[in-house]
């Protein structure tokens, strides 16, 4: 059973110049042609074909506003594909919007678990007021938050979202919304793919989850896994980043790890079970 915590789809009609225009940011910002390929055309149905090639019983769609005005869109979408053929998605958010709370409460009134936010794609460091205001909204509502972390190819400098600075910044509020008995931030790409040692140091055991989207085959397997030993397997979620990362291959990267059968149920899908609010075993059995 895998649940794929972070991917990405774009609409029909605009998945096409989309995936072109991420791919081009990614060869311009890490200066490499050819540094970031598509593992789908990025629609739905790519998506869902990909679950059924690699063995991905879920999916959860993470949307990435890079515009205010794309709120309305953005979240009626999401909340229309949610619970569908096992697909979930998250809403968006962007730190621009106005009125943020009410923007929330409707989020959540539309079924929606959680909401992605990107530093880099939205130019706002992690430690702003306005990522802070949004996210204590979240944690008020029992919202989950999942922020992109760490090196992005497309925008390498300067890193919004760093683990140091994460630790510093979010501390407190963890500590007031008593996270430890149930976190609801996740920071994907293990805090950051280029960054292992930073996230040892100042994330690992935080009450936060850690997303493995775009890490097997970018960072070493070893620190992933002494990642996971330092930060336990109760807060790690199976992530691809597709389609960005190949769901096969993300898929083959944890069953490779060192790391005990039970660990390997926690990431895979029992996590993110607790986060969608959603039992699988019953697709399991009807297989
Ligand atoms: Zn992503």
């Amino acid at each position: 059973m895998y649940i794929d915590m972070h991917t990405h789809i774009f609409p029909d009609a605009l998945a096409r110049r989309a995936i072109e225009n991420l791919e081009r940011i990614a060869d311009e910002g890490s200066g490499r042609e050819g540094s970031l390929k598509a593992c789908t055309d990025g629609t739905y149905n790519g998506l869902i074909d990909s679950m059924k090639r690699c063995g991905i019983d879920a999916s959860l769609i993470l949307p990435v506003m890079t515009k205010p005005s794309q709120f309305d869109t953005v979240n009626r979408y999401a909340a229309e594909i949610n619970g569908k053929n096992g697909i979930y998605s998250f809403g968006g958010m962007h730190p621009d919007c106005e009125n943020v709370e009410e923007k929330l409460d409707f989020i959540k009134s539309l079924g929606l678990k959680g909401i992605k936010l990107h530093p880099d794609y939205q130019r706002c460091a992690v430690d702003d007021e306005r990522y802070l205001k949004i996210v204590r909204h979240c944690l008020k509502l029992g919202l989950y938050v999942t922020f992109h972390a760490g090196y992005d190819i497309g925008y390498p400098e300067p890193m919004y979202c760093r683990p140091d600075v994460f630790r510093s910044a979010y501390m407190s509020l963890l500590q007031e919304f008593e996270e430890e008995k149930h976190p609801h931030i996740i920071l994907a790409h293990l805090g950051g793919v280029t960054t292992a040692e930073k996230t040892m140091k100042y994330l690992c055991g935080l009450p936060i989850y850690l997303d493995l989207a775009f890490t097997f085959g970018v960072m070493r397997e070893e620190d992933i896994a002494e990642i996971i030993r330092l930060h336990g397997a109760q807060k790690i979620l199976f992530a691809s980043d597709s389609p960005w990362s190949d769901q096969g291959r993300s898929r083959v990267g944890l069953e490779a790890l060192p790391i005990s059968a039970e660990e390997k149920e926690l990431i895979s899908h029992k996590n993110a079970e607790k986060i969608l609010g959603v039992v699988h075993s019953v697709c399991e059995a009807a297989r």
